[in-house]
């Protein structure tokens, strides 16, 4: 199998490149290392099934190029986390419409599978228990940046699913929250962001009240699921959430960290406004209903959230980087 995997220098995709090539999968990763890393790959390098690809989903003539020689694209790079969404909002929607449509185009056009990565985001402030796939959306005013990320996935959606009508041999995957091993703090993301304070003995950051409820998904169990459904034949046209079931609130989240680590660190309290500036929005909860994925390829996280918070640790201590440590956005 010739597999293509656009941001497979990312967290995620890394992971998912290293779980191809052990299938004995040809893998190109295409990555213009905005937040991706070689060094994500620094285990699978010298791998003769592995090509690496600096380019970026925005160059629609290489995307083209790499598609031709592909039986599979998962379609992973996107612009993500908070704090890029918010810095670079314009560049983002860019990456994550224009960049999107070429590679959608580009798999109709040569009939090749497509797995499109898109977000539990797309639920917006829908705050039911068990958000199931065709739920609706709840979103706030484009005037408020933080929606843009969940208004382009949810074109990218839309666009997968007219091409699916068209033709073209799709899955779409909803991640909750995905967490692991390589992930950064740096954009924004919560669990690296806490470990690496308390690892540092820095405050840690609790936005808002720390009331809000989430569920984080070990990275390994999220990356078992992509090449199932993708290989399924049911699940083509379909889409389907992808997280745990498991709900923390921010607040505990950060005790549980400063437990785990033994840190010396207080947990701060800071506002939505110094946190992110004028206008977020944050959803109070976001909990997925997974049985789609599960009753078709049997899809069960298999880490709790204390086994997901060991690996983040064990990964922080053994290599520590600078960035987790940013105490203030
Ligand atoms: N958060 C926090 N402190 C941080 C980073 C994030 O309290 O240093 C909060 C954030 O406001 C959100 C939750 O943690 O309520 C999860 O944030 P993340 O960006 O990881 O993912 P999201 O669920 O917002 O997509």
């Amino acid at each position: 199998m010739r597999t293509l995997i656009t941001g497979g220098a990312g967290f995620i995709g890394s992971h998912l490149t290293e779980a191809l090539l052990d299938a004995g999968d040809q893998v190109t990763v295409l990555d213009d290392l905005s937040t991706g890393r070689w060094e994500n790959l620094a285990g699978v390098v010298d791998r003769p099934g592995l090509r690496l690809v600096r380019g970026s989903v925005l160059d629609a003539e290489l995307v083209d190029r790499l598609v031709l020689g592909a039986d599979t694209v998962y379609h992973l790079a996107a612009a993500v986390g908070a704090f890029t969404i918010r810095d670079r909002t314009l560049d983002s929607l860019r990456t994550n419409l224009h960049g999107t449509e070429h590679v959608v185009t580009a798999a109709h056009r040569y009939d090749v599978r497509l797995l499109l990565a898109s977000t539990s985001e797309i639920y917006g402030k829908n705050d039911k228990v068990g958000l199931r796939e065709d739920d609706d959306r709840i979103i706030g005013s484009p005037t408020k940046s933080r929606w843009s990320y969940s208004e382009a996935k949810a074109i990218d959606e839309t666009l997968v699913t007219a091409y699916a009508r068209a033709g073209l041999r799709a899955v779409t995957v909803r991640l909750f929250n995905t967490v692991g091993p390589r992930q950064t703090g740096r954009y924004g993301m919560v669990v690296p962001r806490f470990v690496g304070q308390a690892l540092a003995d820095d405050p840690l950051t609790v936005y808002g009240t720390g009331d809000q409820i989430r569920c984080f998904c070990h990275v390994a169990d999220v990356v078992t699921a992509l090449p199932a459904l993708l290989a399924e034949r049911d699940a083509i046209g379909g889409v389907f959430n992808l997280g745990s079931a498991e709900q923390v609130t921010i607040g505990d989240l950060a005790r549980r960290v400063v437990a785990l680590t033994g840190s010396h660190s207080t947990i701060d309290h800071i506002s939505y406004q110094v946190a992110y500036g004028d206008g977020y929005e944050d959803m109070m909860r976001r909990v997925p209903d997974c049985r789609r994925a599960r009753e078709l390829v049997g899809f069960a996280p298999t880490h709790d959230l204390d086994a997901i918070l060991r690996d983040v640790v064990a990964e922080q201590r053994a290599t520590p980087r600078a960035e987790q440590v940013l105490a203030t956005p």
